[in-house]
């Protein structure tokens, strides 16, 4: 079983993990989630959990006493992977999520003002993930990011496993377009080597699109998978 401990000072923002699937899911306890108040930890008569930083500059930091205990409380024994979520953290990528899948017990650090006292990330910390290069006010929403994106990797979560298999990034490239009932809607017609039922065709048709999209959204992407086509191309002819 997979259990997820986040801390956070907004614990009202993990409401959303309610719905849809993953609701569900937690419902049914195919996994966990136990959000825990780090404001519940401090020590300060106010429940204080940010101060002024030292050198001066715009904003409050985090104090590192709420947030080191609330670790030490909620992981005495070190059994989680330790996340912070922060934009100086490497970016969350497809192999990122299935590494981390991996995991039994992942603990999640949520920031807020500008950030967190720098020694509770060398203390405490494994690793830190930034969810893209645009900073946001907390670390929330990247936590539900990450606890989303990992869950799908958890068997019973999803309807099936094998929508895992046709995703996109999957194989360094992109998804195909899906197209459902009418077959015709507003004077577009559903590509008839969709209809016809010929496997064969099909899938030649969906591996087209895939190449396609990644080449006009992905350039990086794209480049990727030729270099990778290339080097099995080579391992074919020996
Ligand atoms: N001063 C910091 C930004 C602080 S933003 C800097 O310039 O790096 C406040 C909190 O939001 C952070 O502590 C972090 O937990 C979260 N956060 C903001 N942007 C994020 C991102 N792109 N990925 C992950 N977490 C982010």
């Amino acid at each position: 079983m997979k259990k997820f401990d986040v801390l956070t000072i907004f614990t009202e923002q993990f409401e959303l993990l309610k719905s849809s699937v993953i609701g569900k899911a937690l419902k049914e306890k195919v996994f966990e989630v136990a959000v825990h108040d780090i404001r519940d930890y401090s020590l300060n008569k106010h429940k204080k959990c940010d101060d002024a930083p030292f050198g001066g500059g715009a904003g409050m930091v985090m104090t590192p006493q709420p947030i080191h205990d609330a670790i030490l409380a909620v992981d005495s024994e070190h059994a989680c992977r330790r996340i912070y979520m922060s934009p100086r953290g490497r970016v969350l990528d497809h192999e990122t999520v299935k590494r981390l899948a991996e995991e039994e017990r992942i603990l999640i650090l949520c920031g807020n003002y500008e950030g967190i006292d720098q020694r509770v990330i060398d203390l405490d910390i494994d690793e830190e993930i930034s969810i893209g290069d645009y900073v946001l006010t907390g670390g929330e929403l990247p936590a539900l990011v990450l606890i989303n994106a990992v869950s799908r990797y958890i068997p019973g979560v999803l309807g099936s496993m094998e929508s895992l298999n046709e995703e996109s990034f999957t194989d360094g490239l992109l998804e195909y377009p899906h197209y459902t009932r009418p077959q015709s809607f507003e004077g577009l017609s559903v590509p008839e080597v969709l209809v016809n039922g010929n496997h064969k065709e099909i899938n030649k048709f969906r591996a087209e699109r895939m190449i396609e999209i990644t080449r006009k959204n992905r350039k990086d992407l794209y480049r990727k998978y030729l270099r990778k086509l290339k080097i099995n191309e080579k391992k074919e002819i020996k």
